[in-house]
């Protein structure tokens, strides 16, 4: 045993030639059609339709999405790949990317054949845009905690609550929205809650407002509520009662992607300190010559790298099936890549000097950016307790 795994087998990770052709066909797209608005978009707050719609022609909203369903196919180290690579140019539009990834995922593994058929191909498409619900104004990391409730109705739910933080909550078509459908049982608090797609033109459904952040300033984040939604039973998603344990599983699965981006945003920090160190001159010398920016590089080379490897590892381990370990080693993954981008952007930063913390750069940016990445699809602390108390329980049959 490596502890807390059974075995080095596990340490294998599954690229192949066909991985790397696809990475260098979406870097050409993303710096083609994509990095041109990056400036404009984010003064703006918002990622342009055409550059999403791009996106979605070229099955980059897909990625691991069954063609039957209107996605291109492909694994999870796939879309590890493309979201690596679209966060390495614009991590606002990963998190638009990785929104929508959400509510795909919850359909794609928690939903039934018609609401599989009808919802995903437009949203795997990229024609409509996909969110997920879950966190209230009172809960966040507290998944059962949350107060929204769904009462039944005959064939129908009648949804009331308010959600916050939602990613795509002001611009997404479909949702789908976690309520309370019995009151929480003291023992086991996840029962009871269940998860419904709700479409944003249906009655009482309202963007209260948009929730200004301190990065992803062209991610759309809001608050929403739900006031007498009436919800029909077919959009009721898996079984009712069950919905903890669909959120749980939609947040495992797209976990690796939160990764992913902290790679890329690593990435873009590791290229900008590389290109201007070279550059720029001081003391008649290129920054480069200096072995304190030396050792800036090669601190990010590493942890860039590391990250990737790990990110890399979890997705591979959900390619084959080893859910149990995939769930670890994602935490572990998010938790270590989020925070080594931001290692990554703050040196990044002190490289460029003045122009490091002037907005025009676009280097003080990686680090807004990757400090909502350390807090969203569970925070980094999260992940540390969930690391050790999934090992217990899924590796080591302990209880904690
Ligand atoms: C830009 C953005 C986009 C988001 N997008 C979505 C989305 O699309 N859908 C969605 O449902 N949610 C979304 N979220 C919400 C996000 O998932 C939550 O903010 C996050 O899970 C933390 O929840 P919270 O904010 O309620 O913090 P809390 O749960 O109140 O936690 C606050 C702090 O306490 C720590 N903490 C809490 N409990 C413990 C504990 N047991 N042990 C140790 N430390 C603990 C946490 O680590 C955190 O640092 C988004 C958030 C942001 C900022």
């Amino acid at each position: 045993m490596v502890l807390p795994f059974s075995g080095v087998d596990l340490f294998s990770v599954g690229v192949t030639e066909e991985h790397e052709v696809f990475r260098k066909s979406v870097r050409e797209l993303l710096e083609r059609d994509v990095r041109p608005h990056v400036a404009k978009g984010e003064r703006d707050g918002s990622v342009p339709d055409e550059v999403f719609r791009k996106l979605g022609g070229a099955g980059l909203i897909g990625v691991g999405v069954p063609e039957e369903y209107g996605g291109q196919g492909g694994d999870a180290l796939m879309l590890a790949i493309a979201t690596e690579e679209i966060t390495r140019v614009w991590p606002s539009l990963g998190t638009r990317v990785g929104g929508s990834g959400l509510f795909i995922i919850m359909l794609m593994y928690h939903g039934n054949e018609a609401q599989r058929k009808k919802y995903l191909p437009p949203v795997a498409r990229g024609d409509k845009i996909g969110a997920l619900a879950n966190t209230e104004p009172g809960a966040g990391s507290d998944v059962a905690g949350i107060q929204s409730v769904a009462k039944k109705d005959g064939g129908k739910y009648v949804l009331n609550g308010r959600k916050i933080f939602i990613t795509n909550g002001g611009i997404a078509d479909y949702y789908v929205v976690s309520a309370r459908t019995s009151p929480p049982d003291p023992s086991s608090r996840w029962r009871g809650l269940s998860v419904f797609i709700v479409e944003r033109n249906q009655p009482g459904v309202r963007v209260v407002s948009r929730v200004d952040t301190m990065g992803l300033k062209a991610s759309n984040t809001a608050e929403l509520a739900f006031d007498n939604v009436e919800v029909s039973e077919e959009n009721l998603v898996g079984e009712e009662g069950l919905g903890f344990k669909y959120m749980v599983g939609t947040f495992n699965r797209a976990r690796v992607g939160t990764a992913a981006q902290g790679v890329g945003v690593g990435q873009a920090a590791l290229e900008a300190m590389v290109s201007y160190s070279v550059q720029r001159k001081a003391f008649d010398s290129p920054l480069i010559g200096f072995q304190m920016v030396q050792e800036k590089v090669s601190e990010t080379m590493i942890e860039v790298n590391a990250a990737r490897l790990l990110t890399y590892w979890a997705a591979s381990l959900w390619d084959k099936g080893r859910e149990n370990e995939a769930i670890i080693a994602a935490s572990m993954a998010k938790t270590y890549a989020t925070d080594a981008a931001e290692r990554a952007a703050i040196r990044a930063i002190t490289v460029h000097g003045g122009y490091g913390v002037s907005t025009d750069t676009g280097v003080e940016r990686l680090l807004r950016d990757v400090e909502v990445m350390k807090i969203y699809e569970g925070a980094n602390d999260i992940q540390r307790l969930t690391i050790l108390r999934e090992s217990a329980r899924r590796l080591l049959g302990l209880r904690m």
